[in-house]
């Protein structure tokens, strides 16, 4: 299988190869063509796997189509456990979206100083990449508007959920619009993950790695 094959824009499929990708790896495959049809997601994959590329190639897709509601709010939100996977989120999410234009990328994590990300968020958003803590701080102060979010992605699930976050997570869910589209990647998918999936997505595709 191609990239040419996944009915991903054409500007998406020129980066990755820019990017010397060849060929999609399984979870891409796998992923990718559910996201596009608007399906929820509940994935097992390591790092190392293509994972990243996996959710935002389809997330980068969406952006394509101009947004139904008018807001400066973030259309796709990926929540992550640490400052250096988000880092690594946006990175990647510059790399794949070069070609398309006036795609913000905003991260909004813990340790960096309030009146900075305050300027970030005062502007138009497209993709936010956040650590839950610092967001939910920003949501309290009522900083985000998210009428227009579309995709929420939760980013290394099991990881959140070791480190405490999960009621953060859960709390943000409840403040983004119910007919989003829901993503779940975690390296596992223990008893507790499926609860949570249960009860944030809707119906979602199952892929195992
Ligand atoms: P990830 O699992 O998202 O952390 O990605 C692991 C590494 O694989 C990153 O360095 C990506 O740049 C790279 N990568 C992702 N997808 C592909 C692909 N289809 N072909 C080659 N490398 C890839």
């Amino acid at each position: 299988m191609s990239f040419e094959n996944l009915n991903l824009h054409p500007t998406i499929v020129k980066a990755v190869l820019d990017a010397g990708y060849t060929s999609p790896t399984p979870i891409q495959q796998q992923a990718i063509p559910e996201l596009i049809a608007g399906h929820d997601v509940m994935a097992s994959a390591q790092t190392g796997t293509g994972k990243t590329a996996a959710f935002m190639l389809p997330a980068l897709h969406r952006l394509t189509v101009p947004a139904k509601i008018r807001s400066r709010g973030p259309r796709i939100l990926v929540l992550t456990p640490t400052r250096e996977l988000a880092l690594q989120v946006s990175e990647a999410t510059n790399k794949y979206g070069k070609f398309l234009s006036r795609v913000n990328v905003v991260s909004i994590l813990g340790g960096m100083p309030y009146p900075l990300q305050n300027k970030l968020l005062s502007r138009t958003v497209d993709i936010l990449v956040a650590t839950p803590g610092r967001l939910i701080d920003h949501i309290e102060r009522g900083r985000i508007d998210f009428s227009r979010l579309e995709m929420l992605i939760l980013d290394e699930a099991d990881r959140m959920l070791d480190m405490g976050f999960i009621q953060d997570v859960e709390r943000i869910a409840a403040k983004v619009p119910a007919n989003r589209q829901t993503l779940l990647f975690s390296a596992t998918l223990d008893n507790t993950i499926e609860k949570i999936a249960a009860h944030l997505l809707n119906n979602p595709k199952r892929i195992q790695i």
